[in-house]
């Protein structure tokens, strides 16, 4: 087992790597707070979100044996988070953002129970940004794409397995922006942001074709994707999901989409952001026993 703090600011090939990891080894990633951890009261506010410096990602971690044209298996095992968080409004940011006062509240949480305004949520942590490196421009922390990323999918909670499309040697395995809580679409562009430590394993499957994160979970498969709006996003997200069935299942295409029509569900994950990204959804189909898996 290693543990992993040093962070960046970007998904970029050219990180250095902060340690090198063979597959199936365990990994403790200790991560701040989409804030780098300068939110601390509620005197702290957000006037203007610098997506530059957003999300610090803690890593990356140099995979050996990773090549392009691999996938790599991440299986979250546990997330613990620190018993304060905090949620908060950032100008521009969220449907509603216009109207909103600058504010910020901090959110204290014990055994598992996060209370807002003496409302009583049982958190479910999950990993906002996670991803492996793009091989083309670096991709600041902040954003999603076809290499994760910034996600903010709310099933990549503990017992979740994400598959990653391996891009650069090594794959370069970065995550962080912690959520206590968090709900779909991230509405006012924050969760309950928290830092915490994410324990996972890593595997890899050689020579997979996948042109976008997938989420794994007890009982659905999910492919992410992420594009400037909805139409975009929503024919991504199909394509690859119908291309997954279709070799998983033996089915054609047709048959894929027709499936999917009743069956899969298309999810928000995040639609709050002011940038050239606004939508991050998840497209989930459920697990078939009778099948061989989407992925592997
Ligand atoms: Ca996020
Ligand atoms: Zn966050």
């Amino acid at each position: 087992m290693q543990v992993i703090e040093k962070c960046v600011y970007q998904f970029s090939k050219d990180n250095t790597p902060v340690i090198h990891s063979e597959a199936g080894e365990v990994l403790v990633f200790n991560t701040m707070d989409c804030f780098s951890n300068t939110i601390n009261t509620e005197e702290d506010l957000v006037l203007n979100m610098d997506y530059s410096v957003a999300n610090p990602a803690t890593g990356p971690v140099y995979i050996d044996g990773a090549e392009p044209g691999d996938v790599l298996a991440v299986d979250i095992l546990d997330i613990q988070v620190a018993d304060q968080g905090v949620i908060c409004t950032s100008r521009g940011c969220g449907p509603l953002c216009d109207d909103m006062e600058d504010r910020t509240k901090v959110i204290k949480i014990h055994d598992q129970v996060a209370d807002f305004n003496g409302v009583k949520i049982p958190i479910d942590p999950m990993v906002g940004v996670i991803g492996t490196a793009p091989d083309g421009e670096p991709v600041g922390d902040g954003f999603p794409g076809n290499h994760g990323g910034n996600m903010d999918s709310k099933v990549i909670r503990k017992g979740a397995r994400v598959y990653f499309p391996v891009r650069v040697a090594g794959a370069l395995l970065q995550m962080g922006d912690l959520h206590a809580t968090m709900g779909d679409s991230e509405l006012c562009g924050t969760g309950i942001e928290i830092k915490g430590e994410v324990t996972v394993k890593t595997s890899l499957i050689k020579n997979f074709e996948l042109h976008w994160p997938v989420t794994e979970t007890a009982t659905h498969w999910y492919v992410n994707t992420s594009d400037h709006d909805f139409p975009t996003a929503s024919k991504l997200a199909s394509k690859e999901l119908q291309r997954l069935i279709c070799n998983a299942y033996g089915w054609d295409k047709t048959d894929a989409y027709l499936y999917m029509s009743i069956q899969s569900d298309m999810e928000i994950n995040q639609a709050c952001k002011p940038c050239h990204v606004e939508l991050a959804i998840r497209f989930g189909t459920p697990k078939l026993p009778q099948f061989k898996p989407l992925i592997g």
